[in-house]
């Protein structure tokens, strides 16, 4: 589960990691509230405001942006907030802002240049050790370092046996190049991000830019976070924060009726139980010259409820021009399914493609008898080969 950018400060921020701090504001007058709050507790004169969406390069995009008296704050925020952000990780329609963040200016002036740092911790899976991965070059693509100075990522394993040790910590200051009193600060920052990140049960961290202030402070300016699914039922606080508004609305719906759904760019919706076979029927369908418009895995219970559920969502997608039902009856009955989806299709009466049905497995003699007899615009295959072909005549 992804979190927007001050859900993911706060989450640091408990843990005492150092932020750039800030208040949520979802209309230009509790901007203008929330700039006034942080320059009576901060200090700041000037503010960033920074739009909410989980997507990175807002900056790029006109998200984030420097107001330097309150009038600037309410102009900006009422231009960000509801604006469509487009950024080089959204669609070209981008993402609708419902809220900013408002925050102090930290790269104020002082005796050193401000300097932007990049960290981030992560999951190692050829050898399943976490690792902080950590660069000069803050503030810019990650890609791009990889590619072009590849030279200047630096990487540091961790075993689990021991944890983060703190000569760990202090190479990556090191290679970091600080010393003094940023050189403490970077090593304390580095310790504290990696007990958030091991304690929130986090999968990424990745915090573009780290800054060490013209005070040589060391804080985290950005941070996207994501958290482990499989353990949100620990951290009840944690799975509160989603936003399913940043999420693909069918997807949503999917997973309140239980069902495994991730949408695609394709024209052939898939109906299919278990995983495996899903991304099999899939390949099949590019082999027969179509597209998947989505992975679908209707699970062990095809039941009619189910599969008018399935139909439903699938249906959701205005690309779809065909749709392949692919079902193993192992547990499930074939003619169970068969009759699920005979009678899902006479429910919904708005099913304006053609449907395919593959049924293999226990009963599916009575299974394909009971779709060639329904009298729909159903057509039933035996063979794997022989639904993808089918699949192909009716798109062409
Ligand atoms: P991203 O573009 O989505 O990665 O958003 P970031 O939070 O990383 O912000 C983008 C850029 O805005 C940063 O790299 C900084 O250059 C700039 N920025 C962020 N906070 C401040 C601030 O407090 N003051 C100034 N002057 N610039 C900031
Ligand atoms: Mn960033």
């Amino acid at each position: 589960m992804n979190l927007h950018e001050y859900q993911g400060k706060e989450i640091l921020n408990s843990f005492g990691v150092q932020i750039q701090r800030g208040i949520v504001a979802t209309t230009p007058d509790e901007a203008v509230e929330a700039a006034k709050k942080l320059t009576e507790e901060t200090g700041t004169g000037w503010h960033v405001i920074k739009a909410q969406v989980h997507a990175g390069g807002r900056g790029k995009g006109g998200g984030v942006k420097l107001a330097k008296n309150i009038k600037e704050v309410a102009d900006i925020s009422e231009e960000i907030i509801g604006m469509n952000l487009v950024t080089p990780q959204t669609s070209a329609e981008g993402k609708k802002v419902h809220q900013v963040l408002v925050a102090e200016d930290v790269y104020y002036p002082g005796d050193n240049e401000p300097e932007e740092y990049y960290m981030s911790v992560l999951l190692n899976r050829s050898n399943g050790r976490n690792m902080i991965m950590y660069s000069t070059e803050g503030g810019m693509d990650i890609e791009t370092v990889a590619e072009e100075t590849p030279h200047l990522i630096f990487t540091e394993e961790i075993d689990p046996a021991t944890g983060l040790l703190p000569f760990q910590a202090r190479r990556v200051a090191f290679n970091l190049g600080l010393s003094g009193q940023a050189f403490k600060q970077m090593t304390k920052f580095v310790q504290a991000l990696y007990t958030a990140y091991e304690k929130s049960d986090s999968s990424l961290f990745e915090i573009n830019p780290i800054l060490k202030t013209s005070d040589d402070k060391i804080i985290a300016v950005d941070a996207k976070v994501t958290l482990d699914d499989n353990a949100l039922f620990r951290h009840k606080d944690y799975a509160a924060l989603r936003d399913v508004r940043e999420e693909n609305p069918v997807e949503v719906e999917a997973k309140e009726v239980g069902l495994n759904y991730v949408d695609l760019d394709g024209n052939v919706g898939c109906m299919v139980n278990g995983a495996g076979l899903a991304m099999a029927t899939m390949d099949l369908i590019k082999q027969a010259g179509g597209e998947p418009a989505n992975f679908l895995d209707v699970g062990g219970t095809a039941d009619a409820e189910r599969v008018e559920a399935a139909f439903n969502l699938i249906l959701k997608d205005p690309n779809v021009k065909a749709i392949l039902v692919n079902i193993f009856g192992g547990i499930v009955r074939c003619d169970r399914v068969a009759q699920g989806i005979v009678d899902a299709y006479k429910n919904m009466k708005n099913i304006d493609v053609p449907i395919i049905v593959r049924l293999q497995g226990t009963n599916a003699d009575i299974a394909k008898e009971l779709i060639d007899n329904s009298g729909l615009d159903v057509q039933s295959a035996v063979e794997f080969q022989e639904a993808a072909d089918k699949v192909q005549k009716v798109l062409s």
